[in-house]
């Protein structure tokens, strides 16, 4: 057993005398949020950063789902895919709309568009993928899909922060994009989160949202919520953006690491990487085939615990497997053989931006005695 143990993610922290500045500016002005100055200038330096033209910032990445899909008036039901975390489902479910399965392509982890239409029905609005380990989704084709029957299209980008295709953001495609800022993702700001959108109009609209939907002091426009990010937050957004370059380029060195070591063996695939993608490295995932690797992907799981290393088996198990959402029929896993197998083979191994080679060696050294 290792002293201290390695675990799958840790959050990256730029240096504590550089915030502490921030918060003292914070206590003499009093503003603590309502689209304070850090707020305002945290949307501007992330819309350079990211090449998109209107951000929202939210509280959460969760909040920011469920109120991009009150944004577009989202109803009946919407497709989506079981490969994720629970938050993409239950954002569904806080608007009452019913979540439809769709299976994922087993060489990217997305929703397979392929296999989009079959399950469109009368009662679809709108289609939500997940751009899983900020892979990014067959956007071309999803989107060529959404508009044939007119219906919307909102991204799920949680894992894509800072992800381009083609030299583009990803975050440009589809109605809308959710972003999370969750203390385990690439880029933190504690809790937090954010909808791109694609006119001032809808910006306006989702501010308003967010804000119990005042649009002024006297005017209620919505039955909006409370999702604003607050001062504190803004301010350590504002402060991961000048280090952001540097976590990614460490994560991008362990990353290449782990490929290396890993690459050809029998049993374990990893998944390629897209030349024509700009990665965040946020996840390194292996899928183990346990008819041909000697082990079970838990076995691997337990052993690497034992050494101190804690992968995390992510996603495992299916949103479909979950209450409330497992006696529906696209939560069959008839319907959904792709994800059965894949929650079953995969294990994402420890990415922080600190981790040293040393232990990445170790990490895999552990994984290939077996
Ligand atoms: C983290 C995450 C969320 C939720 O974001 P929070 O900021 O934690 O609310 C939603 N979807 C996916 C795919 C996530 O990984």
């Amino acid at each position: 057993m290792k002293e201290k143990p390695i675990y799958v993610t840790q959050p990256s922290l730029p240096p504590l005398e550089e915030f502490i500045p921030m918060l003292e500016k914070i206590w003499e002005s009093k503003i603590l949020t309502n689209n304070g100055p850090f707020h305002q200038q945290l949307e501007k330096e992330l819309c350079e950063f990211l090449g998109v033209k209107f951000i929202s910032l939210f509280s959460n990445g969760t909040l920011a789902l469920v109120t991009a899909l009150q944004a577009l008036n989202i109803s009946g039901e919407v497709i989506t895919t079981p490969y994720s975390f629970v938050a993409t489902t239950h954002s569904l479910w806080w608007n009452n709309i019913k979540p439809v399965f769709v299976d994922i392509d087993p060489e990217t982890c997305n929703l397979d568009p392929d296999k989009i239409e079959a399950a469109i029905t009368a009662q679809t609005t709108a289609i939500l993928p997940v751009h899983v380990y900020g892979n990014p989704c067959d956007v071309e084709k999803i989107q060529k899909i959404a508009n044939r029957h007119k219906i919307k299209l909102i991204y799920d980008a949680a894992h894509a922060f800072g992800v381009k295709l083609d030299g583009k953001s990803i975050l440009n495609f589809g109605d809308l994009s959710v972003l999370s800022f969750h203390a385990t993702k690439v880029f933190n700001t504690f809790e937090g989160g954010a909808i791109i959108s694609h006119s001032a109009e809808m910006k306006q609209q989702i501010d308003d949202l967010k804000n119990f939907g005042f649009r002024d002091e006297v005017t209620v426009v919505a039955p909006g919520i409370n999702a604003k990010m607050n001062e504190v937050q803004a301010a350590m957004g504002l402060l991961q953006l000048k280090y952001i370059d540097d976590f990614i380029e460490k994560r991008k060195l362990i990353f290449t690491e782990y490929s290396n070591l890993l690459r050809n063996i029998d049993g374990i695939k990893i998944l390629d990487q897209n030349s024509t993608t700009i990665n965040n490295y946020s996840y390194f995932p292996i899928f183990i085939d346990e008819k041909i690797f000697p082990v079970s992907r838990d076995v691997v799981y337990e052993k690497m615990k034992a050494s101190g290393f804690y992968g995390r088996r992510y996603f495992y198990p299916l949103i479909s497997h979950f209450y409330p959402y497992k006696d529906l029929p696209s939560a069959m896993p008839d319907n959904l053989p792709v994800s059965e197998i894949v929650s079953r083979q995969v294990l994402c191994l420890p990415l922080l931006s600190d981790l040293d080679i040393d232990t990445v060696h170790s990490i895999a050294n552990c994984i290939k005695e077996i």
